[in-house]
């Protein structure tokens, strides 16, 4: 699966504790991330992870084309709800994306949670499918 991890400023300790409790589970899956989010997570964790552009210089734009394209099959996004962001449209046409084409999309740690824990079991094998399909069209 290609699972993209961005997190706001005030949610990277989150972001690094977070990838690193579910680290074994991450190590099995194709990781992407806005610029400095990335960054944080492979010093923290050593996993490998594509780093895009920072988020407030076109990052989140860069993983909702991922999104747009059917190449991405969960997001994870830490959001700070109590600091205003000046990428604010960006943050907004991201999560309107997810809901657009069908992405579970965690916003916070409980939510990722919950999510990690399906990945894990196999709740999001449908999007295996809707691949293939989609490839044979
Ligand atoms: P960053 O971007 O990982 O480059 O800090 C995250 C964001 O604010 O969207």
């Amino acid at each position: 699966m290609n699972i993209a991890l961005i997190a706001h400023d005030k949610k990277k300790q989150t972001m690094i504790n977070f990838t690193l409790a579910y680290k074994h589970v991450l190590e099995k899956h194709h990781l992407f991330a806005t610029g400095t989010t990335g960054k944080l997570i492979s010093e923290e964790t050593g996993l490998s992870i594509h780093r895009f552009l920072s988020g407030p210089f076109g990052g989140d734009q860069q993983i909702g084309a991922m999104i747009a394209n059917n190449d991405m099959d969960m997001v994870i996004f830490f959001r700070d709800p109590l600091t205003a962001q000046p990428h604010e449209p960006d943050v907004s046409a991201l999560v309107r994306l997810c809901d657009v084409h069908q992405i579970p999309l965690a916003t916070n740690l409980s939510s990722a949670e919950i999510f990690i824990h399906g990945l894990e079991q196999g709740s999001l094998d449908w999007r295996k499918i809707i691949k293939e399909k989609k490839g044979r069209k």
